[in-house]
């Protein structure tokens, strides 16, 4: 797989859904990739990339700002709340915001530098322990309260459990957004983006699809 073939298939996925051609964005999943692959994905004209750690994307995206303009940075891994000052740094969207300690972080340096990245709240759709996110019963409550803060709440974000239908989980994910008026949903990554698009998906991250397999 390559870039060009993955956002083929993104468009056969948008057009078959019967969505409009700009409706999704493709986060290309950098994380524990070789600089050379990631150069090359960038060399081919795409800005959209997304980390889920802050320290490895502090290692290496300042020198690729430095040589390509427009860089669009997604952070999909959690956050500490001793990170947050960082984060606002590297990304301009932050897509696990997963407990009020962490909205409450946020807010608090928002409000101290004047700006704040997007936001997507993370929904624990298969109530897992080991995964981070509210759980579906908690969103309502959790979005009402981030809005309180009035942190930009784009949209919401989920991991469906590796042995699950993936579509169930971003359906369920789609009716909490649909109630909450919120427009965004980060769903999909390399093994079922084309699903995430039948359900809604507004932004997907796909990593080893287009990068190949990770070190
Ligand atoms: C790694 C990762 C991805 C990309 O996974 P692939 O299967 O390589 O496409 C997407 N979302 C999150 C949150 C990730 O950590």
């Amino acid at each position: 797989m390559s870039l060009a073939d993955i956002t083929a298939r993104v468009d056969a996925a948008i057009s078959a859904a019967g969505r409009s051609p700009d409706s999704v964005s493709l986060i290309a999943v950098s994380k524990m990739q070789p600089n050379a692959r990631v150069e090359a994905v960038l060399r081919e004209g795409h800005r959209s990339f997304g980390e889920n750690r802050v320290q490895e994307a502090g290692g290496k995206w300042p020198e690729f700002r430095e040589a390509f303009d427009n860089i669009d940075l997604h952070l999909i891994g959690p956050l500490q709340s001793n990170k947050v000052r960082q984060a606002f740094d590297l990304f301009q969207t932050i897509h696990s915001v997963d407990r009020p300690k962490l909205a409450n972080a946020i807010a608090r340096i928002a409000d101290e530098l004047g700006h704040c990245p997007d936001l997507f709240l993370q929904v624990n759709t298969g109530e897992e322990d080991q995964k981070a996110g509210v759980m579906p019963a908690d969103a309502d409550a959790f979005i009402a309260q981030c809005r309180d803060l009035n942190l930009p709440v784009k949209g919401l974000m989920c991991i469906p459990p590796v042995d699950e239908e993936p579509s169930l989980h971003f359906a369920l994910l789609a009716k909490i957004a649909a109630r909450n008026d919120l427009a965004g949903l980060s769903m999909g990554m390399s093994g079922d983006f084309e699903s995430a698009i039948a359900q809604g998906a507004t932004h997907i991250r796909v990593g080893s699809a287009i990068f190949g397999d990770r070190d």
